[in-house]
């Protein structure tokens, strides 16, 4: 695998502690894809006045500063041997529909977190521009929780993972591409056997939606002082609790059902939600007793509050957050599409899809089925013309 120049979309906080990072792990040419607003020349001007890029992690400091920065996909992709999008989900179509005209014929492009769906969009695409040799790749989350302190100037760490997941199409190249991110992302990259994997696995599908579910169903005009904003994942009820398993398991009921339609299809990584807590956050859980310990005791969530938008001097449920918009139409909902097309029914998470549509003003689902008028800004299989779960399990 001959990497040369590596483009990193976008100048969120994961672009931001994906510059020092990289660069501290790789001798080639890091291209910075800007597209968004007039975030290029911002980014350039105060790069150009700082020097570098800062990133805290804990005490110790780490800097970077890519070598190009550009608006124009041609500019910052052209020489591009590996594209990485640590993008939110919403933004995955529109930047690969910029930069598919640009790419070399075998570069290798990734959206980090993939979050659900991600293969049928961008394998659409690249057909689309005659890029069919181009590789993709999806990893399950993002490496670290990471806030962007001052913009390109400073990006503070707050956590690193163990270990990521990743898949990739085709098959062959995830083992060598996982040695490699591992390499410069400087955290071991655990390779998954296909993209289905991926989507099934998406536990922020699970965690986002169903704990605003659970927080604010029936809530939806609280308002809240500052100091009573509740905790995200301390918040967790014994009710929600359930909501969680409840949803957690017609997912395992769809991956079992996938796995009696095809025997060959390998999803052993998809997991419990219990177990995926377990298995990610192994020494930061206090008490693993129940799922709703697990949320509790995890010092990994302490303190996370809900997300609340400030109106006058009170805080309410902010229903346009990215644990809403992000997580039902590039999560639950095409897990839902997937269900349908396994004959598998999940009440529990139509409740959730149904309810959240309405918090935040799109429809998915109509009269049952996954017909709604928003339903062409989601990633579900049969938007990309994939009717039967055969034309799905391939990538
Ligand atoms: P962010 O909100 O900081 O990213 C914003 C950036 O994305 C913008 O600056 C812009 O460059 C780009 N962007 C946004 N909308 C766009 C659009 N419509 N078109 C083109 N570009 C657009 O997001 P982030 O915190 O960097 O997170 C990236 C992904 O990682 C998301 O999926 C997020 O859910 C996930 N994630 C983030 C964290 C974290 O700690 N930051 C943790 C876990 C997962």
């Amino acid at each position: 695998m001959n990497i040369d120049t590596i483009t990193i979309c976008g100048g969120g906080n994961a672009a931001h502690a994906m510059i020092p990072v990289i660069q501290n792990h790789f001798s080639g040419k890091i291209n910075l894809f800007l597209p968004f607003g007039d975030e290029a020349h911002h980014f350039q001007k105060l790069i150009n006045d700082k020097k570098y890029l800062t990133a805290t992690i804990g005490d110790n400091e780490i800097y970077g500063q890519p070598d190009k920065v550009s608006k124009l996909a041609k500019e910052a992709c052209k020489e591009a041997d590996l594209i990485l999008m640590p993008l939110p989900a919403f933004a995955h179509e529109q930047t690969l529909l910029q930069i598919a005209p640009f790419l070399k014929e075998e570069a290798i492009i990734g959206a980090i977190p993939a979050r659900s769906g991600f293969e049928y969009a961008a394998l659409k695409i690249l057909k689309e521009h005659k890029k069919e040799k181009v590789k993709i790749f999806g990893m399950q989350t993002l490496p670290w929780a990471c806030r962007i302190k001052e913009y390109a100037t400073w990006v503070d760490i707050l956590g690193k993972k163990k270990s990521v997941g990743m898949a990739a199409f085709p098959h062959e190249i995830t083992l060598e591409l996982a040695s490699f991110l591992s390499r410069i992302l400087d955290l071991k990259i655990e390779p998954l056997p296909n993209m289905l994997t991926l989507t099934l696995a998406n536990v922020g599908q699970i965690i986002h939606p169903g704990i605003m579910y659970g927080l604010f169903k029936g809530k939806e005009h609280i308002t809240y002082q500052k100091e009573n904003i509740p905790l995200f994942y301390q918040g967790v009820t014994e009710e929600i609790a359930k909501t969680l398993k409840a949803m957690s398991d017609e997912i395992l009921r769809l991956t079992n059902r996938i796995k009696t339609l095809n025997h060959d299809v390998n999803l052993e990584h998809v997991m419990g939600l219990k177990d995926w807590l377990l298995y990610s956050y192994k020494g930061s859980i206090a008490d693993n007793s129940t799922l709703q310990t697990c949320f509790n005791t995890n010092s990994a969530y302490q303190g996370l509050r809900a997300p609340v938008k400030k109106e006058n001097d009170c805080y309410s449920p902010d229903f346009q957050a990215r644990y809403l918009t992000e997580d039902v139409p590039n999560g639950l909902v095409v897990t839902k599409a997937i269900a349908q097309m396994a004959k598998v029914d999940m009440p529990i998470i139509d409740e959730v899809i149904l309810t959240i549509s309405k918090w935040i003003g799109k429809e998915y689902i109509k009269r049952g089925c996954l017909k709604g008028k928003d339903i062409k800004d989601t990633r579900i299989p049969q938007k990309y013309g994939m009717t039967n779960l055969e034309e799905i399990i391939v990538y």
